[in-house]
């Protein structure tokens, strides 16, 4: 907004009012020796960090390891941050400890981490969300701790079997197809908050490569989810919506938007670049994601077909999120800011 003689004139303006103050205390004849009236320094050069939010975003994330931001911290004056911070991870864990698999999909886990070089990750995987006392979408994290949903990447892993072998031309079915069939399967009242392996598509199915390529478009899409949930904790997102409840008790700021979902959002595709993924794959997991969450609700009455209508895509399910075509161009959003970093 303001010119180059905007600035000066700034400046200017400053360099007057300093004088001014100085002349003023030295008027009143308190100090004998008075101190040099300061020299306005020249205005720093714009800081290579001001700029576009994602692209700030991609260079803090591209930093390895990754460690969390140093902007927002917890801290035990007026209110013991850590302290609550400590006990919404303690709930947490006590609700969901009887729903956890232990090593459940940890290999997928530590290949993610170590792509994008994600410092501290403390995620597990249980066996259904929607079986637990906090069912909610594909996963949720606390301050620290991360449990990602053990269905929906079971029924992941279905179709990334049922893709690898589409990919390969011994499947002839459009995704459409793949994923109702593998829905069938993993999500039926039988196979509800039970693991279960790939049924629809066995592994026994796929020839070595295939089973290398499904193992790849797995990882891939659980990036989506896993990056989004470690997104919440990088940025602390429990401190800022602890903050805002002290703030507004009656709910306030991010209990009427979706700003840190939305910046989990950008967070889940930067670090998807950084792991040099396809965006179509986290992508893929939102849509998945939005079907399983109509398919539980109407078993076998749903189609993936239906979750990519534009209603469904436009449809914000509740508060807290945007729609399905939002979060999936705030992904994209993540891979442009990692392009500009
Ligand atoms: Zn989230």
């Amino acid at each position: 907004m303001f010119g180059t003689n905007g600035v000066r004139g700034a400046r200017l303006a400053k360099a007057l009012l300093i004088a001014l103050f100085a002349a003023v205390v030295s008027g009143c004849g308190g100090d004998p020796n008075p101190k040099p009236v300061p020299v306005p320094q020249p205005l720093p050069s714009p800081s290579p960090q001001s700029t576009a939010p994602e692209v700030r975003l991609a260079r803090q994330l591209a930093v390895n390891p990754v460690t969390r931001t140093t902007e927002i911290t917890p801290v035990s004056y007026p209110v013991n941050e850590p302290a609550a911070l400590f006990q919404t991870d303690l709930n947490l864990t006590r609700m969901l400890y009887a729903n956890v698999i232990p090593d459940r999909y940890s290999a997928t886990l530590s290949r993610l981490a170590s792509r994008t070089q994600i410092n501290g990750l403390n995620a597990q995987v249980v066996n259904d969300l929607a079986c637990s006392p906090v069912p909610f979408g594909g996963g949720i994290a606390g301050a620290d701790a991360v449990y990602l949903d053990g269905k929906l990447l079971d029924l992941m892993a279905d179709i990334a079997n049922g893709l690898a072998m589409k990919a390969s031309g011994r499947l002839s079915a459009s995704l459409s197809q793949i994923v109702d069939t593998a829905a069938a399967q993993q999500l039926s009242f039988a196979n509800f908050c039970v693991p279960s392996a790939p049924l629809a598509f066995p592994d026994a199915m796929l020839t070595p490569a295939e089973l290398d390529r499904s193992v790849e478009i797995f990882t891939q899409l659980a990036g989506g989810i896993l990056f989004h949930e470690f997104g919440h904790v990088w940025a602390r997102h429990t401190l800022l919506q602890l903050r805002d409840s002290i703030i507004n008790p009656q709910g306030g700021f991010f209990a009427y938007t979706s700003a840190t979902e939305d910046n989990a959002d950008v967070i889940s595709g930067v670090l998807s670049a950084k792991a040099n993924h396809e965006s179509t794959y986290p992508k893929m997991m939102i849509d998945l994601m939005t079907f399983a969450y109509f398919y539980r609700r109407s078993p076998g009455a749903v189609f993936f077909d239906q979750a990519l209508t534009w209603q469904a895509q436009l449809q914000q399910m509740e508060p807290k999120h945007s729609s399905s075509a939002q979060r999936k161009m705030l992904i994209d959003l993540g891979f442009s800011g990692w392009a500009r970093k």
